[in-house]
C-alpha cells in the first residue's frame, strides 16, 4: 500500500526497475559483505541506496554498482581516523594518545586467545597482566607494587573506597577540581560513600591545616594535582617529602593523584608532578592515567608500597575496574617500546618542526605564522609548547573536517590554523591532498553559489 500522501508508481516508472532486496543480498559479494560487516549493515546499505534510486537521484541500473561501492568504502566501526592539527598533544576529544607502532602491533596480538591470567609452562592460572606490571615497576622502581585498572577515575575510586570506606578523605580546598565536561573529583569521591574533609583554603594550605584533620575516622589523606590550571600569586600547597612524615606518624595511607601520568621527572615540563619523585618524597600510593603524558592506552595505573596496592587488588570494587587485555598489551608495550607519539610531539624541536612546516606551505598554500602547542588537559596546564602553524581561510575548516583523513585544526581570527606538531611526518602527503581536496571542494561550492546567484 503506498504512504498515505505518495502517488502510487506508474506501470512504465523506470523505479520499478529497482533491484529487489532480496536480488541484491543474493550478489556474491554483497553476501560476503554481509558475512564480514554483518547483515543489519549490508541491509541498511542496500536500503539507502534503492531509496536515492527511489528518489530519481541515481539510476536503477546503478543500484548494483552503488551499493557494491558503498560496502567497499565502509570501515567496521563508525569511529574515523583524524589528523590532529590543533597543537594539542593530549586531546580528549581526539581520543588522548596517539599510541606507538609497538603499542597497536601488541593489541593486534592480543585480539585473539591470549595467556593474560594464564601460566603456559605450569598450566595454572596466573596473576592478570603480568608482563604490563613488570614493565611498569621497571619503569618505575621506587614503586614496590603496581595495579592496573580501566582509567584514572576508576583508579581514585578504587583507592578512596579501599582506603577510606565512609571513613574520611582529607583533602585541601584548593584541590577539589573539575576535569573536564563538568566532571568534578571531588563528586566522585562522595559518590563512594567516603567523607570529604576539606582542610586550608582555594590558594593556601599548611601542613597544621592537615595534621589538625587527622584522626581515627580519616581513611587517607589525598593530594590531587591541579592538572589543568595554575593557582598563581599569594599561594601554598604542602609538598609531599613535608606531608608524608605527619601521615606515616598517624598511620594514614598518603595518595597523591597525578593525573598526568609522567613516571619519572620530564625536564620540559618542570612543573608536571611525576611518580617517581612522589614515591620517593613519601607518598604511599600514586594514581595517573594511561592515555595522558605517559602516551598509552585508556588505563588507571596505580603505583605504591606492597601492603597498600594489596588491599587495592583484594578489594572487590579491583574486579568491576579491571582493565581489559588489550589495554594491558598497549601499556607493557608503550612502557618497553621506543618514545611514544606523545612524548615525541612534546619534545619536537621547534626549527624542525618550522621547516616542516614551511615545506608544507609550500605545497598547500598559506601563511606561517608562530603557534603555541599545548600539553592539553592532561597536564602542563598553561605551559605553551612554542611551534608553527599554517593559517588558511577559515571556510576550509568545516571541509577539513569532514574530509577523509579528517583534519581538525584550530579556528581563530578568521583562519584555519593547521600545527604539524601532533601529527607524524609520514602524514604530511595525506594532510596535503586533504587541504587540496577541502580546497576543490570550496571552489566548487563556491562555483554552485554563484551559478545559482544569477
Ligand atoms: C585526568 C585526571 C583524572 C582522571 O583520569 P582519567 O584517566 O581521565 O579517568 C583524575 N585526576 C586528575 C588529576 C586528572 O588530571
Amino acid at each position: 500500500m503506498p504512504a498515505p500522501g505518495s502517488r502510487p508508481v506508474p506501470v512504465d516508472d523506470p523505479r520499478r526497475r529497482i533491484p529487489r532486496t532480496d536480488h541484491l543480498l543474493a550478489e556474491p559479494a554483497v553476501a560476503a559483505a554481509s558475512r564480514s560487516l554483518g547483515d543489519r549493515v549490508v541491509r541498511g546499505i542496500v536500503r539507502g541506496v534503492q531509496d536515492r534510486a527511489r528518489r530519481e537521484e541515481i539510476p536503477p541500473e546503478q543500484v548494483l554498482d552503488e551499493v557494491l561501492a558503498a560496502l567497499g568504502d565502509r570501515p567496521a566501526a563508525s569511529l574515523r581516523p583524524v589528523l590532529n592539527a590543533t597543537g594539542v598533544i593530549v586531546h580528549t576529544n581526539l581520543g588522548r594518545a596517539p599510541l606507538s607502532g609497538a603499542a597497536r602491533t601488541a593489541i593486534a596480538e592480543a585480539t585473539g586467545y591470549t595467556d593474560v591470567e594464564f601460566d603456559l609452562a605450569t598450566g595454572a592460572r596466573s596473576r592478570r597482566g603480568a608482563g604490563a606490571r613488570a614493565a611498569l615497576l621497571a619503569a618505575c622502581p621506587a614503586a614496590e607494587d603496581a595495579l592496573i585498572v580501566n582509567n584514572g577515575a576508576a583508579a581514585l575510586v578504587l583507592a578512596t573506597t579501599a582506603l577510606a570506606g565512609t571513613g574520611e578523605v582529607v583533602i585541601s580546598r584548593g584541590e577539589l577540581i573539575e576535569i573536564g565536561a563538568g566532571f568534578r573529583l571531588p563528586d566522585l569521591i562522595a559518590s563512594t560513600g567516603a567523607v570529604l574533609r576539606e582542610v586550608g583554603t582555594t590558594n593556601r594550605t599548611h601542613l597544621e591545616d592537615y595534621t589538625a584533620a587527622l584522626g581515627p575516622t580519616t581513611g587517607c589523606v589525598l593530594r590531587i594535582h591541579t592538572s589543568n590550571y595554575r593557582v598563581i600569586g599569594f599561594t601554598s600547597a604542602v609538598p609531599i617529602a613535608q606531608l608524608a612524615p605527619a601521615t606515616r606518624e598517624a598511620g594514614i595511607p598518603l595518595l597523591a593523584d597525578l593525573g598526568s601520568g609522567l613516571l619519572a621527572p620530564e625536564p620540559l615540563l618542570p612543573d608536571e608532578p611525576d611518580a617517581t619523585t612522589a614515591l620517593e618524597s613519601g607518598a604511599d600510593l600514586v594514581i595517573a592515567s594511561g592515555d595522558k603524558l605517559l602516551g598509552g592506552p585508556q588505563a588507571g595505573i596505580l603505583l605504591g608500597r606492597s601492603p597498600v596496592i594489596a588491599r587495592l587488588a583484594r578489594h572487590p570494587l579491583a574486579r568491576a575496574l579491571r582493565a581489559d587485555k588489550l589495554a594491558l598489551a598497549a601499556l607493557e608495550a608503550t612502557l618497553s617500546g621506543p618514545t611514544p607519539p606523545v612524548l615525541a610531539s612534546l619534545r619536537i624541536d621547534p626549527e624542525a618542526l618550522r621547516e616542516r612546516t614551511s615545506a608544507l606551505a609550500e605545497r598547500i598554500g598559506g601563511e606561517i605564522i608562530p603557534h603555541d602547542g599545548r600539553v592539553g588537559g592532561g597536564g602542563g596546564a598553561e605551559v605553551p609548547l612554542s611551534g608553527w602553524a599554517i593559517a588558511l581561510p577559515a571556510e576550509l575548516a568545516p571541509l577539513l573536517r569532514t574530509g577523509t583523513p579528517a583534519v581538525v585544526g584550530t579556528v581563530r581570527d578568521g583562519s584555519c590554523l593547521l600545527d604539524l606538531r601532533c601529527i607524524p611526518e609520514s602524514e604530511d602527503d595525506a594532510l596535503a591532498a586533504a587541504v587540496h581536496s577541502a580546497a576543490a571542494r570550496s571552489a566548487a561550492a563556491a562555483e554552485g553559489g554563484t551559478a545559482r546567484d544569477h
